[in-house]
Order: C-alpha cells, then structure tokens, then sequence
C-alpha cells in the first residue's frame, strides 16, 4: 500500500490502518496536511546503549515511513554533553542498521544546528518572548511554584531585550560561569503546566562536546532544541512517549512564536516546491516488559557496577546484549509490531518476547546435537576405528536447507541426565538393561554400568542393534530417542545458559540500589566441557541453532574461554522459566 504517491485514503473496503498512528497518517494523507508527506525521525540521546523499549519507537518511525513512501531521519538528540560519548553515537548506529533500517541522508546532530537555534533564540528575545535570567538554579527552582501554587515572575523578566541580546552573547563568549545566568522563554508563571513557567531554553555549561568540541559553552534544553530541529529537518509527524505530553503545548509555542518564514529558510526544504508545514509532535505509549527493566540511568548503572559483563553482555535488554543473546533482527521487529502502539501504559508479558524468538529460530535455525553434561557410553559391539557417516535433515520441516553429516563411533557422549539408575515413573530414556534409540541412528542397549572408586558412574557399555537404522526394532517398542555426539569426532565446547536478569515481575526502580537488590543471582551458568557435533563449528554453519532437545544457541563469537568455542542459549525449547538445567 502506497498512499502518498496519490494522496488518497486507502480504498473503501480495504482494512483499517492497525494502530492509532497508523490512522493518523492515513487520515493525514487523506487530506493533504503536510503537503501529503511523511517524515518521521528517530532522536536518541547517546548517553547509552538502545534498549528494547527503543527498538519500539525505531520500528515506528521507520515503518510508518517505509509504508507510506516517506522518509526518516536519525537525529542524535546531544545537547547534553556531560552524559553523552561518541561511544554511544557508534553503538546507536550499528543497533539501527542492524535492524535493519536505513536512514533518510547522512546522520543528523541537533548539536549542528546550534548555530541556529542560537539565532533562533534571538529572535525570541527581540520579540520579547525571552530574556536572560540571573536566578540562580535554587532561586528559579523556589520562584516555580508547585502542582498547586502559581510561579512568580523572574525579577529579571522585563529586562529590555537589547540588554538581553547583549548578556547573551557574553554568555556565549564565556564570561559567565555555569549556573549564573539563563535564557527563559517569557510565557506564564501561574501556567497549571509547569512546563509552560517560563522554561530555561539555554544554560551555561563549560563542558567540550563530542561533536562541537569546545566550540560552544551555552547549551540548549531538549525542549528548545527538539521542535525547531523537526522543523529544520521538515518532520511531519514527531512521535514521542508520554511523558513529553505535557511538553507538546511548549513545543507549539515555540515554533509558533518564531516567524515562519525564518524556519522555513533554515530547513531542508527551503528551496522545495512543497507546503511549509510545522511538524506535529503526537504521543505513544512506553514499552514495559515484564521481568526487564529499562531506562539507562538503570543499565548505565550495572554497567558502571560490574553487575554484568557490560552493556552487551547477554542478559542485558540492550539491543546489543540481545544480539549477542542470538536475538535476530526479525524477531525484535515481529515482537514490537505484535505489541503494537497505544495511549495506555502496560506491562507487556515478556513470554510475547520470548514466543517471538523461538517462532523465528524454530523456523530458521538448523539442528545440530550438543552434550552439555556428559556421560561417555562405549558401544561394546561397535569396532574400534570404525565410522558410520549418517546423513540427518538440517531444518525438520525445511528439506531445501539440506542435509548435514553426523559421525558415529564407538565411543559416543550422552546427556547424564538421559540415564537413571532409578527412574521415576514414566521415564523413557536410558535405563540399566533398557533400550533407547540414538537420534538418527540405531537402537542401543544399556548393558553393564563401570564405576569410579566413589561409586559415580564413569560410563555405561552398551550393545546397538544394527537392525534398527531408520526401521523399528523387531517384536518391541523403543520409546526413548536421546541426542548423543562421538568422543572422538565431537569439539568441546563451552555453553552459557541465561534466566531473566531481575526477580520482579514488574521492575519499576526508583533507585540504583533497588535495581541492585533485585537481580537474580542465577541469571548465569555456565557449563564448560559441552561436546558438539563438528561440523557445526563449521562457518558455512551459520551461528544460530537448535541444539537439538536443549534449546536456542548462537555462537558468541566475542567470548574468549581458552580457545572453546562458546555458545548463548538464546532461549529454551519451551517455556521452562526457573528452569536452568537442561
Ligand atoms: P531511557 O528512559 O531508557 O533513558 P529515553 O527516553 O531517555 O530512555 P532517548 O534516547 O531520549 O531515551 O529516547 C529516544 C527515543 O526512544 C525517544 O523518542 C523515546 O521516547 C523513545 N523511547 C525510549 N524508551 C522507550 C520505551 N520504553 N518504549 C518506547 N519508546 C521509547
Ligand atoms: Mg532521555
């Protein structure tokens, strides 16, 4: 579906667009506002790695652009140079591409267009519409009033613009020092919404910037810088969460007392034979997520704390750490377009999340067989040297993925788990004196336990019956199939198992010290000494799998465990919360 081309309303009978933004746009589209154009944008701040919940707001901008024939821009949002990092600007870029987006142009900085949002805010001061404050941060913090008592005016509110112009230029020169002096816009301190008393549109802050070095040292509010860089930029509809709602009347005011024809001059489609339209800013629901805790005050925390292994470490909602967990791409978009986008805050199951991931890798992943605790079985019948070379389907359901070689041997490891020596009832793997099958090999049977000097069980001796490869077993019934790999022919190596990172169902923090307190001590176990079937530490293997009757894995190509290769569980077969053991 294509609207814009021809700027009608989808056709009468065709289905309603999903979503209340969707609908929006349609009905935008419908009736030409904008000019009929969709521009959206994406305005992280890099002061820390995405996380999930921002993976919500990238799907949207860069869908409802994609499905409309519209644009959308990234605009790191950097006025704030004390918390921001090129590290962050890199990450951020790297996550987005690998979403699979593609941004409209080059990357855009707000921190680009200080130079004219600086003259921006001239031109409000020679309106009268700011003035430069010299209440110190306590002063204009007690002179704002509460939720339920008005402001007072600034002593400085009426100062003659001329002065203004003047101390803010100075301010810009750098002879004030941080905190001394402000720039305010001139609205009204008995305004029921704080936001609207007289907000601080610049400060001072001696601080380099990553991007404009130490160029400048006044730097804009995020509400100043945002709505003029969408109107720089010839955004039509700027989607951002709740809680700038209370925001939205001071974005109008400003674009609306700036002459419009100086806004158009600045953006990019000053010398475009198109409508200048001011964009629109429209509000959507956080994503929450239940057991997963957002907000990077919070990750930033961890990370500084060595509570985990940095921000990409895998249990971390970080569109990093999910990579790095065998999160795809596919699944993260599938998920935010199931949640969907409303007005009304809630907790989101994380098993949508999960249901995601196991419907793509289930789909996508190919078979391999993997031991994570091993028990040797020597298959007493089964000669010395000999190698039986089976052929097994890569994907069950998918026989154009082909098939993969798989190397019997006389000795061969099974799952300790898949033997009892007291079986409770109704199990059906290996038992003394019982019969199993091989997955896609023969039938074997237990038939003498060897034991350490402590009694453990050191391995087991079994008989195959050759009779049974790719056929029943004659005149009884073998239940059981169990993975299995050969000793000689299997590569070690080390496997990482995850659990939710948090204990609470609902995490919503109000300190660092909460966040601490909840973390579950058992989100990590790690089992060294796995065997893998070899040909899936071949690169033509891919990094993804199912190891088979274990779960989701991805290589993690990053991990260094004295040369083993390591694996992520991405995530179990089934939901089995609580259940770390495999
Ligand atoms: P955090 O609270 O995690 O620090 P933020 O909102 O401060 O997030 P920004 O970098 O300012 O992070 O956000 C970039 C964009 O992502 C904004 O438009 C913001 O509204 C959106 N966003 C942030 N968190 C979420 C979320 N949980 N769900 C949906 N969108 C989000
Ligand atoms: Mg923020």
């Amino acid at each position: 579906m294509n609207n814009s081309e021809n700027n009608t309303a989808p056709a009468p009978g065709a289905a309603e667009p999903s979503g209340f933004i969707r609908q929006m746009i349609a009905r935008d589209l419908a009736s030409g506002k904008h000019g009929g154009r969709v521009h959206t944008r994406f305005p992280p701040e890099p002061n820390g790695y995405l996380h999930i919940g921002h993976a919500k707001s990238i799907c949207l901008n860069f869908t409802l652009a994609e499905e409309n024939g519209g644009l959308c821009n990234l605009r790191f949002d950097d006025t704030n140079p004390l918390r921001e990092s090129q590290e962050y600007v890199d990450a951020i870029k790297d996550n987005i591409r690998w979403l699979g987006f593609r941004w409209h142009g080059e990357v855009r900085y707000s921190s680009s267009y200080f130079e004219q949002l600086y003259e921006f805010a001239r031109q409000l001061v020679r309106k009268g519409r700011a003035y430069v404050c010299a209440l110190s941060p306590e002063e204009a913090r007690e002179y704002r009033g509460t939720l339920t008592e008005p402001g007072r005016n600034s002593p400085w509110r009426e100062r003659e613009p001329e002065e203004s112009l003047d101390l803010f230029a100075r301010m810009r020169a750098g002879e004030f020092r941080d905190g001394e002096l402000s720039l305010r816009a001139k609205i009204d301190m008995a305004s029921p919404n704080i936001n609207m008393r007289d907000p601080i549109l610049y400060r001072i802050r001696h601080a380099d910037h990553h991007q404009t070095g130490s160029q400048w040292c006044i730097y804009p509010t995020y509400d100043y810088t945002h709505c003029i860089s969408d109107a720089i930029e010839n955004i039509t509809h700027s989607l951002c969460t709740l809680e700038f709602e209370d925001h939205r009347p001071l974005y109008d005011w400003i674009l609306r007392y700036l002459d419009i024809e100086s806004l158009r001059a600045a953006s990019d489609l000053r010398d475009a034979d198109v409508a200048y339209v001011l964009p629109e800013q429209t509000e959507f629901a956080k994503l929450r997520i239940s057991y997963t805790m957002m907000g990077k005050r919070f990750l930033r925390a961890m990370v500084e704390e060595g509570k985990v292994d940095g921000w990409d470490d895998p249990r971390m909602p970080t569109l990093a750490g999910m990579r790095r967990r065998g999160y795809t791409p596919a699944s993260i978009r599938n998920f935010c377009e199931a949640v969907g986008v409303t007005r009304s805050e809630s907790l989101v199951d994380i098993g949508m999340l999960e249901h995601a991931i196991r419907e793509d890798l289930d789909r996508n992943a190919p078979r391999a067989m993997c031991v994570t605790r091993p028990l040797k079985v020597v298959l007493s019948n089964f000669e010395a040297g000999r190698v039986d070379r089976l052929q097994m389907p890569r994907h069950p359901k998918r026989e154009e993925l082909g098939s993969r070689e798989v190397s019997l041997t006389r000795e061969i490891f099974i799952e300790r788990e898949d033997f009892s020596e007291n079986p409770p009832a109704g199990f059906k793997r290996l038992v003394a004196g019982g019969e199993v099958r091989l997955r896609g090999a023969y039938v074997i049977r237990c038939d003498e336990i060897v034991r350490n000097a402590g009694g453990g069980i050191d391995e087991l001796r079994c008989s195959v019956d050759f009779n049974t490869l790719g056929k029943r077993p004659e005149g009884r019934k073998v239940k059981g199939v169990i993975h299995w790999v050969s000793a000689s022919e299997g590569k070690e190596i080390t496997v990482r198992l995850y659990d939710r990172l948090f204990l609470g169902e609902n995490p919503a923090p109000k300190s660092v010290e909460e966040v601490f307190d909840g973390i579950n001590p058992d989100s990590l176990v790690q089992l060294d000494g796995c065997v893998l079937e070899p040909g899936a530490l071949d690169d033509a293997a891919g990094d993804h799998f199912q190891f088979e009757r274990t779960g989701y894995f991805f290589r993690d190509r990053q991990a260094q465990t004295g040369g083993a290769a390591v694996f992520n569980r991405t995530i179990s077969l089934r939901d089995t919360w609580k259940r770390t053991e495999v």
